[in-house]
């Protein structure tokens, strides 16, 4: 800390002289003259990070790469990054390596965070490709000379070049910032600095109301980071400018939920943190919520104990809502149930943000069914002591102290909903405004701007809408890639990328930072990362006329899965087949190649216990679409939870449990490792036949290798992972088998979620301590045995899916499912 304040001094005395400069020179020359000039010299300045290319598809950057090959003559490493054209919200790094071109995607994991396939995650573009300037980390080889274009955009950088404007701002002449921004030759308003802050930022950290006021006006962008990963809101906090929160919020609409992605840490955590008990009080009168919790589960309250800010203790404590209106007689139906929630809304018109809240199945927890787009969400609404006080949440959402205030702050921030709340149905049939129209209209305003606006932009972490059981929700830990977040789309949980869950760094300091690279922890990944295949290739098509789409059935990870008819030429015939379709939209913030990938691994694949795949289809409505066979029971989750009645115990269940078993053997001979196998991933085709599905985060292995190594974590269902998963990211087929004993766990115990209401953490450390899942009471002993063999701390101890399959072949206790295992293994 110390030497990054030296550094800020030196950073500041260099502006100051710079900021004299300035003020003369609009006094005395054309402003025009001075930004081009300006413009300029930063072009000059950024020549060196010049690589950056705007739209541009695959041959055209193969063409430049061939011109730049004569130009350079024939080196290896020859690059440009360009914004892929198949989808907006990513870059794909071109490169020449032996003559040879390739292709690879960047992703965006968090905001501001990349990396490319399964690469180190580094924070800014620029750092990034710094980074492979500097070793190859599994690419072909190390960057060299790049195609020229432009810089990079600042939106996804960590740095840029102080221009005019941030110099007019230190200044604090209000009237030059105005006459810069007047200019048709101003500098991008949401450019960055040298270190890392755009001019709004800055005006920020010093206090200077007037002139945010103006860069406001002038569309400043008001959620986008500095080099330290903080909003403007963020900087307030920090810095103590309470002044400056009540101009973000109202004349930017700033949204005060905006998450730091690397900490989890709302501007009010900042708060707490620093002390500044003016800007908390801000906050919450501007419904900042009281307890968001940060990635590491903390509060603001926590915080500011820890830090003994007692002021900042001392409200949070004692704070409550004011003028909470809404109340339960105008929402609450405790009669209810899933489908009669659905009914209620339904034939009240089921408009966008209309919601009641119900009992759940499971015991002391509600739900809240809310509408968007003509379509009802479900949300399980938990509860739990903190403080000393009963509270309730969403997912990974705030705390609150009462059901009342939930739908309050719900209505203010969707914080990951689908939409903020607007009204209820009462158990009258009345529908009932949540707050006073304009109060209403303003803030429903601001959130649809926040949401549009900013394309890398995270309000928080959506809770997970429970698609067809009231009990499926939190299986997941958090951390999330922002371009999940965006939109808050709650159907597009689960991530493929992001760090495995770790302790969030410290709190930043407010200063500028040294100027040179961030030290970005960088792992060599274990098998260099593929480059991107074009859909077309090599994924079998199906032709959306041949498609009939019905239906929703579920929730997937990239948007709705539909049930839908497929007609299928059979030799001369044409059949009719049902199909299960997931559809990935078109302006989905996912990544498409992900999608893709998913239905790749599935193209690979062939057995009677896995999930059949059909094709992708495109189409203009959904852009991409998944079809694969219709399972017609669903999940085999939601029938053991709904349907316990009808299973057979033990023996539909250790049918079940044969047949996963021999569905995994067959993957690990195919050297796949599923990496999310839990009860919600198997599909009961009949109660005959179990199948496994969802390969959304299966990964193969390399030719000489025995495990995947993800040096990039995600959203990971951290309760059916192996120890060596959550610590070292280390995948392998062992770390299946452990997925595969708590799977078990959950049919014995019908549903029950492993390890109850603990969170992720806590069940790794329960896990380190030796401790295991209990035995379920309709649990056979033999069973639970497996179950104990499969969560061996040492993964070399498990018993391979080969070993389980011909467990369950050979031993007495399984002799029920000899002759339906028999016929399956024929059909192989
Ligand atoms: P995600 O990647 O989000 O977990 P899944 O593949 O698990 O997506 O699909 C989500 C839900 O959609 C499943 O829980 C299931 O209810 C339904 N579903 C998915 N595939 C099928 C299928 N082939 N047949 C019937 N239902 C399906
Ligand atoms: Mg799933």
């Amino acid at each position: 800390m110390e030497s990054d304040q030296e550094e800020e001094e030196v950073y500041m005395n260099r502006e100051t002289e710079e900021l004299v400069k300035v003020s003369q020179l609009l006094k005395t020359q054309n402003v025009d003259e001075l930004l081009k000039a300006d413009r300029k010299e930063i072009k000059e300045t950024e020549r060196g990070i010049s690589w950056y290319h705007e739209i541009l598809p695959r041959d055209a950057a193969e063409d430049l790469l061939k011109q730049g090959l004569v130009k350079f003559g024939n080196i290896d490493g020859l690059f440009l990054v360009r914004k892929s054209s198949t989808s907006s919200s990513e870059y794909v790094l071109s490169l020449v390596a032996e003559g040879k071109f390739f292709h690879f995607q960047i992703n965006e994991l968090k905001r501001m965070q990349f990396s490319i396939d399964d690469g180190p995650a580094i924070v800014g573009l620029d750092c990034l490709i710094q980074k492979y300037m500097e070793m190859p980390l599994g690419l072909p080889c190390k960057l060299t000379q790049f195609c020229k274009q432009y810089p990079p955009p600042h939106i996804a950088r960590r740095r840029g070049t102080t221009n005019l404007l941030h110099n007019a701002v230190l200044q604090n002449i209000p009237e030059n910032v105005e006459k810069i921004l007047n200019s048709k030759f101003h500098p991008d308003i949401d450019a960055k600095s040298s270190s890392g802050s755009t001019a709004l930022h800055l005006a920020c950290e010093y206090g200077m109301e007037e002139i945010a006021t103006i860069l406001i006006k002038h569309g400043a962008n008001v959620s986008i980071l500095d080099y330290h990963l903080r909003t403007p809101v963020h900087v307030c906090c920090a810095t103590n400018k309470a002044g400056l929160i009540p101009i973000l919020v109202n004349d930017g609409h700033a949204t005060l939920t905006d998450r730091c992605p690397t900490s989890g840490w709302l501007p009010i955590h900042e708060a707490a943190f620093k002390g500044h008990a003016e800007c908390l009080m801000i906050l919450l009168n501007f419904h900042s919520p009281y307890y968001p919790r940060a990635d590491d589960g903390k509060t603001p309250l926590d915080i500011a104990r820890s830090y003994d800010k007692t002021e900042c203790v001392s409200i949070l404590e004692n704070f409550d809502s004011p003028g909470i209106k809404t109340k339960k007689s105008d929402w609450f139906h405790p009669e209810l149930d899933r489908s009669g929630a659905q009914c209620l809304l339904e034939s009240h018109g089921c408009k966008t943000g209309m919601f009641i809240i119900r009992n759940s199945r499971k015991i002391s927890c509600h739900v809240i069914s809310v509408c968007h787009q003509q379509k009802v969400y479900n949300y399980e609404i938990k509860s739990t002591h903190y403080d000393g006080k009963l509270v309730y949440f969403i997912d990974k959402g705030p705390y609150y102290k009462s059901l009342e205030h939930l739908v309050h702050c719900y209505s203010k921030y969707s914080h990951g909903m689908q939409c903020i709340l607007t009204m209820s149905v009462n158990p009258a049939g009345e529908i009932i405004p949540l707050q006073e129209e304009d109060d209403y209209t303003n803030l429903a305003e601001a959130h649809e701007l926040a949401v549009n606006m900013n394309d890398d932009y995270s309000p928080a972490l959506p809770p997970r809408p429970s698609s067809l059981s009231d009990d499926t929700a939190d299986q997941y830990a958090p951390s999330r890639s922002s371009r999940e977040i965006i939109n808050a789309k709650p159907d597009a949980l689960k991530l493929r990328t992001s760090h495995p869950p770790s302790a969030p760094p410290p709190p930043v300091p407010s200063q500028p930072p040294p100027s040179k690279l961030p030290s970005q922890k960088s792992v060599e990944p274990a098998c260099p990362p593929s480059p991107i295949a074009e859909p077309e290739t090599d994924l079998r098509k199906i032709d959306k006329k041949c498609l009939k789409i019905g239906k929703e059935i579920g929730q997937g990870e990239f948007g709705s899965v539909v049930k839908g008819e497929y007609k299928k030429q059979e030799g001369r015939k044409t059949i009719k087949i049902d199909v299960a379709i997931k559809l990935f939209h078109k302006d989905s913030i996912n990544n498409k190649n992900d999608f893709l990938k998913e239905a790749r691994t599935m193209q690979q694949l062939k057995h009677e216990c896995i999930v059949n795949f059909l094709g992708i289809c495109e189409s203009d409505k959904h852009d991409l679409m998944l079809v694969e066979e219709f399972i017609a029971m669903g999940s085999m989750l939601d029938f053991i939870i709904d349907c316990q009645d009808q299973i057979h115990v033990p023996n539909d269940l250790y049918l079940w449990a044969a047949q996963i078993a021999y569905g995994m053997m067959y993957l690990e001979e195919q050297k796949l490792v599923h990496r999310d196998l839990a009860a919600r991933n198997i599909l009961l085709q009949s109660k005959q036949r179990a199948k496994i599905s969802d390969f959304g985060l299966s990964r193969a292995l390399g030719s000489n290798s025995d495990y995947y190594k993800a040096s990039t974590g995600g959203r990971w269902p951290i309760k059916w992972y192996a120890p060596e998963c959550v610590n070292y990211g280390q995948f392998s087929h062992a770390s299946d088998v452990w997925s595969f004993g708590v799977t078990l766990w959950e049919m014995f115990s019908f549903g029950e979620p492993p390890y109850g209401e603990m969170k992720g953490i806590e069940v790794i450390q329960y896990i380190e301590s030796g401790k295991r899942l209990e035995r379920p009471e309709k649990c056979p002993p033999k069973v639970y045995e497996i179950m104990n063999n499969c969560w061996k701390k040492d993964a070399k101890e498990r018993p391979t899916f080969k070993y389980l399959n011909q467990h369950f072949e050979e031993d007495n206790e399984y002799a029920s499912t000899k002759d339906t295992m028999k016929s399956v293994r024929k059909k192989k």
